[in-house]
């Protein structure tokens, strides 16, 4: 849904720029309007592939291109992931985003090794989001197929300061792959980065892109540029408080029903700061101590911060059906190598221990 008082580039400036105490008495009265204002969803970031990326998205520690002193980690195991989930849920999140630094998804086993992970997640009945890159429209059907509740693909930020951020992948092809996961039947999360040196022109502008497709994100993420040693926006300086305020406010009433994400940034926050990010509109954060790559405040910290402003988590699937999981060959029989491999082990083990027959005379 989109406000229609505001589709004019115009008048949405206008309204980001508009003083303070309307812009944030319109967006909180937006967001009780549409949302329950005393409850924020908690999702859980899980790097699965982390590092070596081939894109050159010059605010990205992951990008294979700069030095940054990463740990390049290779894809992780099935359990693994299922135990960090379990985890996120016992402290009260209700969504996993499962993020690869790919430049694509290809059809390999990685890939079906996250599509078991989506499945065995969705079984445990948490929303399942993945950032995977770009990704065609049969990867898509076989993710929705597996149980995914939402892909998130950013946009980053306006069609014009794109180019001054990344060279390796175009705009366009970023619509489309949001194209291909709205038309699987995937809900879309799609948002941007504030502080990379855009202009309040550039900010508006992703906000007009998402006006302009024919159904905005269900989940829009706005998040403060982490600047990292290495990456070409180390120097850039942090974004004043206000102006994440601002962008959250302006995205709240422009799109009412839409979950708009307090993202990456938080660790520069304040408490009282990222309470007036809530009363804007944003009804939802990353949980746990690291987002991706990058500092994010752990999970009890943000329990206080609960406890102390009276909010409460928000449960799954109360903006929209859990999917059903369907078999999946190729996970089935990646399933059934494993289990074969197992009882192999465990054969073999039995077998080493077993009291030898001595006869004596
Ligand atoms: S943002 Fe994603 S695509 Fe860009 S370099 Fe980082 S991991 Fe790769």
């Amino acid at each position: 849904m989109v406000n229609k008082q505001y589709t004019s580039i115009d008048k949405l400036t206008d309204l980001y720029h508009s003083p303070m105490m309307d812009l944030l008495y319109k967006a909180a009265t937006v967001h009780r309007e549409n949302h329950n204002p005393n409850e924020v969803q908690m999702s859980s970031l899980i790097s699965i592939k982390t590092g070596g990326c081939p894109e050159d998205c010059s605010y990205c520690p992951q990008s294979a291109k700069y030095n940054t002193h990463l740990e390049v980690k290779p894809m992780m195991q099935v359990e693994e992931v299922i135990g960090l989930a379990k985890n996120a849920k016992v402290n009260g999140s209700s969504r996993v985003c499962m993020g690869a630094a790919w430049r694509e998804v290809r059809d390999n086993r990685d890939f079906d090794k996250v599509v078991e992970m989506v499945q065995e997640i969705n079984g445990m009945g948490m929303e399942v989001c993945a950032t995977l890159g770009m990704l065609n429209r049969s990867q898509a059907d076989r993710l929705k197929n597996a149980g995914l509740y939402a892909y998130n693909h950013n946009l980053d930020s306006s069609p014009e300061f794109y180019k001054d951020i990344i060279s390796t992948r175009e705009y366009e092809q970023r619509i489309e792959t949001i194209d291909h996961a709205r038309s699987a039947g995937i809900s879309v999360c799609s948002g941007g980065i504030i502080g990379m040196g855009e202009s309040v022109e550039d900010r508006v502008g992703m906000l007009m892109t998402y006006v302009h497709m024919e159904q905005p994100p269900e989940s829009l993420p706005i998040n403060a540029l982490v600047a990292v040693e290495g990456t070409p926006l180390e120097e850039q300086d942090p974004i004043p408080v206000w102006d994440m305020i601002r962008m959250i406010a302006t995205a709240r009433i422009l799109f009412p029903k839409t979950i708009i994400r307090l993202s990456a940034g938080r660790t520069q926050m304040s408490h009282e700061a990222q309470t007036l990010c809530f009363f804007a509109g944003a009804s939802s954060i990353f949980a746990g101590d690291k987002l991706l790559t990058t500092p994010n405040p752990d999970f009890n910290e943000d329990a206080a911060l609960f406890e102390l402003l009276g909010l409460t988590t928000k449960k799954p699937f109360q903006d929209g059906v859990q999917p059903e999981t369907k078999a999946d060959e190729k996970v089935a029989i990646a399933k059934k190598v494993r289990a074969e491999k197992e009882a192999r082990k465990t054969e073999s083990k039995n077998s080493k221990f077993e009291p030898r027959q001595i006869s004596v005379g």
